[in-house]
């Protein structure tokens, strides 16, 4: 029951975003697509980039975490699809 309350609460937040930063920052994390998730402390190959299947992009480390704590089938946290890594 909480966790659903937490995503509509996310989903909100999603949705009202007007600013078009998502190319450059890391939807979960917020951090810089050129900077590091907050688990490492380079950035470069030990923390890249991974895209979905509906295009949105974020570290890896970040997106394997986000799905990780998904009890059921994981969605992408900026579009809500099915969370599939592109290939
Ligand atoms: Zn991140
Ligand atoms: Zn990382
Ligand atoms: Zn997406």
């Amino acid at each position: 029951m909480k966790v659903k309350i937490l995503r509509i609460l996310l989903w909100h937040a999603v949705a009202s975003w007007t600013w078009d930063a998502q190319d450059e920052t890391c939807g979960i994390c917020r951090m810089a697509f050129d900077g590091c998730c907050p688990d490492c402390k380079l950035p470069g190959d030990d923390c890249p980039l991974i895209w979905g299947a509906c295009n949105h992009a974020f570290h890896l480390h970040c997106i394997l975490k986000w799905v990780n704590s998904q009890t059921s089938q994981a969605h992408c946290p900026m579009c809500r699809r099915e969370w599939q890594f592109k290939e």
